[in-house]
Parts: structure tokens; sequence; C-alpha cells
């Protein structure tokens, strides 16, 4: 484990020049703020369908980001992008299971024919590219401890749930190939449930529901008994392991859980946003098949081995899940945003 700046070395000690798809989202706004304040320069490429440019509003008033509004399924603009920076860090995507339940073949080929034009063109300028994953790409697997080599156990393709898993894998098994018979610099990295300031509860994450449910004070609504779990990370978190890994020379190769050792269950994680908000909301629970579109199949829980990450990049989650929640009720308090949308899912 090293935490020199190998990439920087590689290009010669200066600036890294970095692509970031999707960087006007959640997760790539974040990242793109992180890499701007230890001084590297960015690109974002970014189609604005789920992203905002106010996600980039403080990035962009410093002057050493250039956005760059277009797809990733364009290949010509791709290359222009790719050519002239060193390391790329492909988020984009359609996100979520709610989303490719409601729109299956955009996002389908989004992610899919996305993730090809990204890392091939990445692949021929001769960069590194890391590829974002998610832990839906376990599945059913549910109660073990998932390591990075778990088995996948996946529902039939007739059920559409499993559609946003098998993209991830597409993008996942792309990067390997291209990692053993181009030889190109690949990571892979598999979120669990980021949570933080700017992401929105409008395409099934929970935690940003339930905050702007209890910021009106409309009910908590809870799928099912509230009993399935999940291990919350705070984008922060996430930022540093995504960055820590681009660092370090030993993570080329390799695919690693980015998320928290801590479950909680979601009943608990309402009651919990009940009272870090003060607020007066009831919890209303909802059977599964009132809430869900068909297609739709819960996971009673997803606990990530993070002993690989740790090991190779000396990383591990700080944030509590107390100081996520009070960060999630601090941006939805200042912004706009706490308009709830009417038909939400608690899915990630
Ligand atoms: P997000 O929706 O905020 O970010 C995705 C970004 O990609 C958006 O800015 C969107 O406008 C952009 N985008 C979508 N299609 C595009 C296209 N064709 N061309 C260019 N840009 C396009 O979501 P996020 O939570 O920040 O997710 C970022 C990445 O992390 C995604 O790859 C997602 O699958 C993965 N992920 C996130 C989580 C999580 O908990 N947030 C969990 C698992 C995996």
């Amino acid at each position: 484990m090293g935490t020199d700046r190998s990439v920087s070395e590689d290009y010669g000690g200066g600036a890294v020049r970095y692509l970031v798809t999707g960087g006007a989202g959640f997760i790539g706004s974040h990242l793109t703020d992180a890499l701007l304040a230890r001084g590297d320069e960015v690109v974002v490429l970014d189609d604005l369908s789920t992203g905002r440019l106010e996600n980039l509003k403080e990035a962009l008033a410093t002057g050493s980001v250039e956005f760059v509004e277009g797809s990733i399924l364009d290949a010509e603009l791709v290359d222009s992008c790719t050519a002239a920076t060193d390391v790329c860090l492909h988020l984009a995507a359609a996100v979520g299971v709610q989303l490719i339940l409601e729109q299956p073949l955009d996002s389908l080929l989004r992610n899919v024919r996305g993730s090809d034009v990204v890392i091939s063109s990445v692949v021929k300028h001769g960069g590194k590219v890391l590829v974002a994953s998610s832990s839906e790409i376990y599945g059913k697997s549910s109660g073990a401890l998932l390591g990075e080599d778990s088995d996948r156990i996946l529902g039939p393709t007739s059920t559409s749930r499993w559609a946003y898993s098998m993209a991830k894998a597409f993008s996942e098994v792309l990067a390997n190939a291209y990692a053993s018979e181009c030889q190109a610099e690949t990571i892979t990295v598999r979120f669990f449930n980021t949570v933080g300031p700017r992401q929105t509860g409008a395409y099934g994450m929970v935690m940003p529901r339930f905050v702007q449910q209890a910021l009106v004070g409309a009910p908590l609504t809870v799928y099912g008994d509230g009993s399935q779990t999940r291990c919350f990370t705070h984008v922060r978190d996430v930022t540093e392991a995504v960055l820590r890994l681009c660092d370090e020379a030993a993570a080329t190769g390799k695919t690693f859980n980015i998320g928290s050792p801590h479950q909680i269950s979601i009943a608990d994680l309402a009651r919990r946003v009940i009272e870090r908000t003060g607020s007066d909301s009831e919890i209303v629970m909802v059977p599964y098949d009132e809430a869900y579109a068909d297609g739709f199949e819960e996971i009673g829980c997803r606990h990530p081995d993070l002993s690989l990450i740790a090991r190779i990049a000396g990383w591990s989650p700080r944030v509590t899940i107390d100081e996520m929640i009070d960060d999630v009720i601090a941006y939805n308090s200042a912004t706009a945003a706490a308009a709830v949308p009417a038909d939400l899912n608690e899915v990630a």
C-alpha cells in the first residue's frame, strides 16, 4: 500500500487531467470538487439527464474545470475528451433500479453502450479508467458478507429489476476484458448506498426521500416491514476511497467494494430521520405489492466485505449514520429540493 500520487508521477509529477463522466451528478460532482481541491484539472462530460449544473457551481467558479455537455454515447465527443485527459472516472449511467424499471431500453443502452464507448476510447489513448459499478451486482445474495469474488445470485431476465445489475456487470467484465487483452489500466468500484448532499430523492434513493418527507411533515413510507437493512456510506468517505484507489498503483486491475460495515434497517432509518429532523411525521408501512411496479424484488440486506480496500488503499469509512442524516437534512433544508415526488421507491 502507498499513498504517493503514482498517477501524477506517471504523468510527470504535475497536475493530472481527469475526465469525470457523469460529473454533474451526485457522486461525480463531489469527486470533481475533491480533485480540484488537490490541484488536479478536470473535464466533466455530462448530458444533465439526472445531473445538475448547480452541483458544479463552486467547481465552475474556480475556472479549473471544463464542462462539456453531451452524451457518453457520442463516440467522437468522448474521444475528444479522453484524448485530452490522463485518467477517466466513468460514472455516467442511468442510475438505480427505478429508472431502469421506468425506462428500460434507454437506460440499458446508456449503461451498456456508453461503457463500451468510454472504456474503449480511454484504452485507445493509453489512459487509466475507473469504472463505477454497484452493490446491485450481488443480486439477491443476502446475509453473508459480500466479498468482491462472491457469487452473484440473480433472478430471471423476465424480472426487470435485474437489468441494472446485468448492465453494471457488463461494464465490469468489459473493463476486465480490455485489461486482459489490451493491457488497459482499469479499476472497478462497487458503491453500496452512497448518501450525502446533492443526492436527489427523485429516483428512489431512500435517505433523501425520508428526509424530504420528514421536513414537510409527510408520512415516511416504509415498504415491506422495514426489516431490510442497508449499509450507508457518506459521499465524503466514498470520494476519499476513489481517489486513494486512483493514486495507488496496486489497485490497478482490481475490483473493490466501497461501503460501510454498519447495517441499519430501513424502519430504524425512518425513526432516526424523524428524531433528528424533530418532525411530527408518522411512519407508514406499505406492502411491497402496493409500493412497487411489477418486476421489483426487494433484497434483505447487503453487507460489504471491506478488507480488500483496507489492505490496498488503507481506507475505511469514518462518517457515522447520524452525521450522514444531519448532512442530508442540512442540504435539503437549504435548498428548494424538499418537494416530495409522488411515487418513490426505496432502492439504491
Ligand atoms: P447521478 O444520477 O447523480 O449521476 C449520474 C450522472 O450521469 C448524472 O449527472 C447524469 O446526468 C449523467 N449521465 C447519465 N447518462 C449520461 C449520458 N448518456 N452521457 C453523459 N452523462 C450521463 O447518480 P450517482 O449516484 O452520482 O451515481 C454515479 C455512479 O455511481 C453511477 O454509475 C451509478 O451507477 C453508481 N452507483 C451509485 C450508487 C449510489 O448509492 N449513489 C450506488 C451504486 C452505484
